[in-house]
């Protein structure tokens, strides 16, 4: 029997023409280094019609790929909502990629048009005349004559563009299925794979976005969203937003701690997204220089485990929730989110929001074992997390149709590649990256549980534990340690301050000073990089007996 219902389509046309009206008030604010400026959605529509007047008659239509690459800011944002709502598909691309990676992904997605920022024209103008399908670059916050265009490639004026289209577009309505975004993996190893978003799946996980289980903002909320809005599907926020008609507001490239406090105290936003490293600065910051951020009632971190001690400080120093968050760009990205359970207090509470989170209805998981068996969430139970659902991707996008690779997806499951355990009411803790656990003479290491307890001693800002080779255990952990200002310390200190909290042989006997851990194109900790240091005798390694 079929349900009497109206087979309305999820699109995010509809999302787009919901917050321009009903919630046409809500704003979305970019910072400019000393103030904002600030569209209402009522605008952001009109631009968003413009935007999508001026793409159709550069020959953008439906499933054409338009590429980003930008820093967080209004223009941005219109991009978001106007081209997947035209029926064409955005393609946010990592201004950080490593050269030969930005372009390998612009051509597998054949880009078409990209909409570029002033400010980072001259990086761009080093690729483009690598990218094959681009045919268009719209400048956008600059002046498009100082980009020069290789033959076959037309350059134009964003603000020009737009002035001269209507502030109407009739948008189509698209099958719910269709690809509306994508974003590609900030793959360590191997080429980036990508990602395609569909309408529905970032209609439903918009709505999980902001219900209270999920990261719960709401129309009385301003959005500080430094999350990229090329890294994973920009965590949802720029439709969790529109659906919500929650404000934004968006850091453009005034991304070091500094400059954020300045434009928090300026803007008073009440809700914030980042990862860990960024909250790090941020802490470091407010170390140095008290600030009252309490009128942030809750940042959302994932991207990597926040440690701890990172989340006490906030809570406990600023007022601030720290609200942990696993997921992927596989996964929306929303994939678990750490409130704690009804009724806990105290450090039970504090318990669960330490794991990487709870399971939302639309999150299906498991974990499986080497051998390939499911095993029990009975909270001890160690395996690969799997997930389902209908925001996770049940394939790789190639040109040439979509990939199913074995060693990523198991029967209909995406294969997250992290290690960790669930317990019975549905919280995730992760132990590490398969790639990062440390084997040492037979049993496991977590480096991240190294990590977050040697961030914990005062005189450490960041730490990034590797596994490295031994010859009698396989391997055994190093330490690569960044103090904070000003602090000294010795390694026999830090192993003391560890000997309370991990058994003995788990204790790390090699460690490292360096002056920053090395970042991956999203701000997560580059172990890769880490590890290479170490191999090429980068490193200068104390080795304690
Ligand atoms: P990306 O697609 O670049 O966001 O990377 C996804 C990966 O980041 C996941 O598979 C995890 O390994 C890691 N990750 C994301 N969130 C967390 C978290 N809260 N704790 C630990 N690792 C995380």
């Amino acid at each position: 029997m079929l349900s009497t219902m109206q087979d309305e389509q999820l699109s995010l046309a509809t999302l787009l023409r919901y917050a321009a009206t009903f919630q046409g008030d809500s704003t979305v604010s970019t910072w400019t280094g000393d103030g904002v400026r600030t569209q209402t959605y009522r605008e952001v529509g009109q631009d968003a019609a413009r935007l999508a007047n001026a793409l159709r008659d550069l020959g953008i239509g439906e499933g054409d790929r338009v590429g980003t690459f930008m820093w967080n800011n209004n223009e941005h944002m219109v991009a978001y909502v106007a081209v997947p709502a035209m029926g064409a598909v955005l393609h946010a691309l990592n201004i950080r990629l490593f050269p030969e990676q930005l372009v390998f992904v612009a051509n597998h997605a054949e880009d078409q048009v990209v909409i570029v920022d002033g400010t980072l024209v001259p990086m761009f103008a080093q690729y483009l005349p690598n990218l094959t399908t681009v045919r268009h670059v719209i400048v956008a916050n600059g002046d498009a004559a100082s980009l020069t265009a290789p033959e076959g490639v037309q350059v134009h004026s964003y603000a020009e563009l737009l002035a001269a289209q209507p502030d109407t577009f009739d948008f189509p309505v698209v099958d719910e299925r269709s690809a509306a975004g994508m974003c590609y993996t900030s793959g360590t190893t191997g080429d980036p794979k990508g990602v395609v978003y569909s309408h529905r799946s970032n209609w439903l996980h918009a709505m999980q976005v902001i219900s209270p289980n999920g990261m719960g903002f709401d129309a009385a909320d301003t959005v500080l969203a430094i999350v990229p809005l090329f890294h994973a599907n920009a965590w949802g926020i720029p439709y969790a937003a529109l659906m919500s008609g929650a404000n934004v507001l968006m850091p453009d490239r005034f991304l070091q701690p500094a400059p954020l406090l300045e434009m928090m105290a300026a803007v008073k936003p009440t809700f914030a997204a980042a990862v860990p490293t960024i909250w790090g600065g941020v802490l470091a910051g407010l170390q140095a220089a008290p600030q009252d951020i309490s009128h942030l009632r809750t940042c959302v971190v994932g991207g990597a485990a926040v440690p701890p001690s990172m989340m006490r400080a906030f809570d406990e120093q600023h007022g601030v929730k720290l609200l942990h968050a696993w997921g992927m760009t596989e996964t929306s990205p929303l994939g678990s989110v750490a409130h704690a359970p009804a009724g806990s207090e105290g450090d039970e509470a504090w318990s669960y929001r330490y794991t990487q989170g709870r399971f939302p209805a639309g999150v299906q998981a498991r974990l499986v074992g080497d051998d390939g068996a499911v095993l029990p969430n009975d909270g001890v139970a160690l395996g690969e997390l799997e997930v389902r659902g209908p925001w996770i991707t049940g394939s790789y996008y190639s040109p040439s149709g979509a990939q199913i690779d074995p060693d990523k997806f198991d029967d209909g499951w995406l294969r997250t590649g992290d290690v960790g355990k669930i317990s019975p009411n549905g919280y995730l803790t992760l132990v590490d990256r398969s790639k990062d656990v440390i084997k040492s003479g037979g049993e496991w290491i977590s480096s991240v549980d190294l990590e977050n307890a040697v961030v914990g001693h005062p005189s450490v800002a960041e730490a990034a534990v590797i596994g490295v080779p031994d010859e009698k255990w396989d391997e055994r952990p190093l330490v690569a340690v960044v103090l904070a200002e000003g602090a000294e310390v010795k390694p026999e200190e830090l192993r003391d301050f560890l000997s309370d909290k991990f058994a003995k042989w788990q204790l790390p006997e090699h460690w490292a000073f360096i002056d920053e851990v090395p970042k991956t194109s999203v701000g997560k900790f580059d172990k890769k990089r880490l590890r290479a240091q170490y191999a090429d005798g980068a490193l200068t390694v104390t080795t304690l007996s």
